[in-house]
């Protein structure tokens, strides 16, 4: 597998939502690929960022508009924050 056709699986990977045997092919890939690690690694940073926006009911509308937007952009189709 190529960091073309791994990229689209990383963020699946972080999401846990990936097969068994597909997470050991993108862990394997990930640990000698300096460039997927670090598109791991923003990933995941970008999922906590997701994870923590439950708590921010009492942001701006705009504000977080435009938070969402650009999760969005980097994340594809999430859930809404709640
Ligand atoms: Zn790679």
């Amino acid at each position: 597998m190529n960091c073309d056709e791994l990229e689209p699986l990383l963020l699946e990977f972080v999401s846990g939502e990936l097969v068994i045997a597909v997470r050991e092919t993108v862990d394997v890939h990930v640990t000698g690929c300096a460039h997927c690690e670090a598109l791991l690694i923003s990933y995941r940073h970008t999922v906590r960022v997701a994870a923590a926006l439950p708590k921010c009911a009492a942001l701006p509308a705009a504000l977080e508009a435009r938070l969402r937007k650009a999760l969005a952009d980097q994340m594809g189709e999430g859930e809404d924050c709640r």
